[in-house]
């Protein structure tokens, strides 16, 4: 199964991701978590996407086309895969059929996660990530039993430094007018199915669950 997840910041793209990849046992491929390793690990990559991603802005299409290219085409993802913030752009959803076909592959389904945007910010100013395994953490909905530790290794949490404030409206308005497009060209395909995020993370995966069990697996 090849998974789009499409939806703005703070929908729970990220959990639902890990969540389906456990389930089905096919990799959440997130370019966020891409371009923040290249960052932490001072690559060239990281450099020329450190500046876009401070600021709230989307890192331009063909950097981002390139690192998807080159992962999809990794083992690992021959069986299936879940794709978490990628496509954001029209040209991005271009690219990647693009890349599929030459894969002889295509997408099986889109998974538009759907939250109103004041619900967005409380979500994302309180979230909190752990340094070493990813794991994600809410000051209020999901707080960590030891403040500032991961519950499950132990590591330090931090806060994204795109989780501020100013910068999460920005990331939403660059939602609106850039990314929320693909809903439209994704339904004139019919591959969207739209999911409810309003609710806790087991409730949206239930529903997630049941579309992709029923109308993904082709
Ligand atoms: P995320 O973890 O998905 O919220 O992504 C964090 C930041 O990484 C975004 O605000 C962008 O700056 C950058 N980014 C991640 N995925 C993409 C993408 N598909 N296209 C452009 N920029 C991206």
């Amino acid at each position: 199964m090849d998974l789009i997840l499409l939806g703005p910041p703070g929908a729970g793209k990220g959990t639902q991701a890990k969540m389906m990849a456990d389930r089905w046992e096919i990799p959440q491929v997130s370019t966020g978590d891409i371009l923040r390793a290249a960052v932490k690990e001072g690559r060239p990559l990281g450099l020329e996407a450190k500046s876009f991603m401070d600021r709230g802005e989307l890192v331009p299409d063909r950097v981002v086309i390139g690192i998807i290219g080159e992962r999809l085409e990794e083992k690992d993802a021959a069986g299936g895969f879940i794709l978490d913030g990628f496509p954001r752009t029209i040209p991005q959803a271009e690219a990647l059929q693009e890349i599929l076909a030459g894969l002889g592959r295509k997408i099986s389904c889109v998974l538009s996660i759907e939250v109103e945007e004041e619900k967005l910010v409380v979500r994302l100013t309180g979230r909190r990530i752990c340094r070493n395994c990813g794991q994600s953490y809410h000051l209020v909905f999901n707080p960590p039993a030891r403040d500032g530790i991961c519950g499950r290794c132990g590591g330090d949490l931090y806060q994204r430094d795109d989780d501020k404030e100013e910068t999460i409206r920005q990331r939403l308005t660059v939602y609106r007018e850039q990314t929320q497009p693909l809903v439209g060209f994704y339904e004139s395909k019919n591959l969207l199915k739209r999911i409810d995020g309003s609710d806790s993370k087991e409730k949206i995966f239930s529903g997630i669950v049941e579309v992709v069990e029923s109308d993904c697996r082709g």
